[in-house]
């Protein structure tokens, strides 16, 4: 049985203990959240967060690419969010590699050099205000006057803000 088996089998149990219900698209906080895919991270527990409340994009380090403004877009001009909270985190794998260590071992393991950035960093205080710059410096996003940072501790689950300066 694989992994992916039990969670199928799980989600017959998950799905008969709840009503049926319908919430709307848009969610009800108004918010999106972007962060890592780390697997210790359980952003709804975390925040107290509930099913229908905020977008939730993941990537590894939580980094806002191209994809990541992609989907902000949609999130703000057709479903309606107004705020961004970036959240990235300790012990973050993205900490463990560099860009060119990464992408020459997969030009050597492939023969192709990706064409897509690694974004590794090694100051997670820093990579969260690069980030804030970028969702406030997007043309293509509707509402950047409310967009702020923060890390989790892996460890003892406390949320820390990043403090930034003022929007430019
Ligand atoms: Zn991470």
């Amino acid at each position: 049985m694989t992994a992916i088996d039990e969670l199928f089998a799980n989600n017959a149990g998950f799905a008969s203990s709840l009503p049926s219900g319908h919430l709307d698209v848009r969610p009800s906080r108004k918010l999106a959240i972007v962060t890592c895919m780390d697997s210790r991270l359980d952003v709804f527990a975390a925040l107290g967060l509930k099913d229908g409340e905020a977008h939730v994009l993941r990537n590894a380090g939580g980094i806002v690419s191209d994809d990541v403004i992609r989907s902000l877009a949609i999130s703000q001009r057709l479903l309606g969010t107004e705020e961004v909270m970036l959240i990235h985190h300790t012990d973050c794998g993205m900490e463990k590699l560099t860009d060119d260590g990464f992408r020459a071992e997969l030009q050597e393991a492939t023969g192709v050099a990706p064409g897509f950035a690694i974004e590794s960093f090694s100051d997670v205080d820093a990579d969260v205000r690069q980030s804030i710059e970028r969702v406030r410096n997007s043309p293509f996003l509707l509402h950047r006057e409310v967009v702020r940072g923060f890390v989790y501790d892996v460890d003892d689950h406390r949320l820390r803000e990043v403090a930034t300066g003022p929007i430019p």
